[in-house]
């Protein structure tokens, strides 16, 4: 199955890259929520946060954390998103693992999601479900 990122780190794809050491790759979102909005990805193909194993994961991590302070440096960004979409249902549609570095701007008109509340007991059930996985 042909995967479009793979094929950008062939270079089969053209891309703008920022970015590249031996595991990692980061180049512009073709469609950027602002400008300089890049992409970090490994350059082995794992579909999600659970398939990457830890080691690149880490690599991965640390390839965000360098495009982030040169979004900052290099663009005058005064602080960016850093937001992976894990699976389908949460807007991934790229199954190749890649951190989005959106950089933000005062009052650039980017709001976050909206907020509920917990119903009574509702957050310490929740939370026993999500502890007993771990
Ligand atoms: P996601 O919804 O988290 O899977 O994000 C996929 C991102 O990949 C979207 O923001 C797209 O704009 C971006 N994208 C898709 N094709 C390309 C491409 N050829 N070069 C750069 N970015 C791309
Ligand atoms: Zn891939």
């Amino acid at each position: 199955m042909s995967c479009i990122f793979c094929e950008i780190i062939k270079g089969n794809i053209p891309s703008n890259k920022v970015y590249e050491d031996e595991d990692v790759c980061a180049f512009l979102d073709i469609m950027p929520i602002s400008y300089g909005h890049t992409l970090v990805i490994p350059k082995e193909h794992y579909a999600n946060i659970e398939d990457i194993p830890e080691k690149i994961l880490s690599k991965l991590i640390l390839g965000v954390k360098k495009v982030g302070k040169a979004v900052k440096d290099g663009l005058g960004a005064p602080g960016y998103n850093v937001c992976e979409n894990n699976d389908p249902v949460a807007g991934q549609i790229v199954p190749h693992i890649h951190f989005h570095v959106v950089p933000r701007k005062h009052n650039d008109g980017l709001h976050s999601w909206p907020q509920g509340k917990y119903g009574d007991g509702d957050a310490e059930e929740i939370a026993g479900k999500i502890k007993n996985q771990i």
